[in-house]
């Protein structure tokens, strides 16, 4: 079975939300943890990965190397690259390995042929071991600038689904880029965090439409309801109108951001607050659909 955690918008306290749950399900339920925010991966702080049991690169696209022993110099390479990324130096070209999307545009244009060949890069890695709470954590993680975190959490799950368990709860990056339709492809069921704001809401619809497409089973829970009663409200409107579920209402409490500056799920650190009660209650709830 595989739940995944999304959120339109960042900010909402998605990965908050998605460790508490991870401890929790994790008492009765074999599970697996994997954070797919390759970007900015940071359910290891959370769930404290204290030891990395294996870390495999991840192969990615070519990308173009100039050879200074052959170019001249003519710089038509650099007039054609659509992504504007080779430059001077010296009396040759050079490619810049973080802009570079392997395009082949600049080979076919080099009049020198043989001097514009391409290699493999490696744009990211999947990382695995145990938390501090019993339960394996994937990671998937992406180098600066390169592109194709979609197949990256694509290889993350396949590391994922090889460890014994019930359940993989997936942490998806925010918004609706490819690495979080990679993350939503192939799960039994969405959970959709959102606040009671216009923008979260907007971004909301935008993810609702991959969920739609992949006919995937979809709740909502509100993070910091709140904030705003009467937002919430709408947002209840708008979910029940759509059949979909809110299985949470979560009270915006500081021992959520203080349980983030001791890098704790906040069900651990402060067991009996607002927040860690409401997100008991979310928990309970989505036992009940599994
Ligand atoms: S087109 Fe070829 S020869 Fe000209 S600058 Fe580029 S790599 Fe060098
Ligand atoms: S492969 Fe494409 S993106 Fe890369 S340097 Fe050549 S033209 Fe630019």
């Amino acid at each position: 079975m595989q739940l995944t955690v999304a959120s339109g918008k960042g900010g909402v306290g998605k990965s908050s939300i998605t460790a508490s749950l991870s401890f929790l399900l994790s008492q009765d339920i074999n599970l697996v943890s994997l954070d797919a925010d390759a970007d900015t991966p940071n359910l290891e702080i959370l769930l404290k990965v204290e030891r990395w049991e294996g870390k495999k690169p991840f192969e990615g696209e070519r990308i173009a190397v100039i050879d200074p022993s052959k170019c001249t110099g003519c710089g038509i390479c650099a007039k054609h690259c659509p992504y504007e990324c080779i430059y001077p130096e010296d009396n040759h070209y050079k490619v810049s390995e973080i802009l570079c999307e392997g395009c082949n545009v600049c080979s076919i244009v080099c009049p020198e042929k043989g001097t514009i060949n391409f290699k493999p890069t490696i744009p990211g890695f999947v990382k695995w071991g145990k938390t501090s709470y019993g339960f394996p954590l994937v990671t998937a993680e992406l180098l600066p600038g390169r592109p194709n975190s979609g197949k990256l959490v694509f290889e993350a799950k396949k590391v994922a689904r090889k460890f014994n368990h019930d359940l993989l709860l997936i942490d998806a990056a925010a918004g609706i880029g490819c690495s979080v339709i990679a993350s939503i492809n192939g799960s039994d069921y969405v959970l959709v965090v959102v606040e009671p704001t216009e923008v979260s809401l907007t971004d909301a619809q935008r993810l609702l439409k991959i969920t739609e497409h992949f006919k995937v089973k979809t709740f909502a829970v509100i993070n910091k309801f709140n904030i705003n009663e009467e937002y919430t409200k709408q947002l209840e409107k708008f979910f029940s109108e759509r059949n979909i579920k809110v299985v949470g209402r979560i009270p915006y409490d500081k021992s959520a951001v203080e349980a983030l500056i001791k890098g704790e799920p906040a069900v651990k650190a402060y067991p009996d607050s607002p927040f860690s009660n409401a997100v008991k209650k979310l928990t309970e709830n989505l036992k009940q659909i599994f």
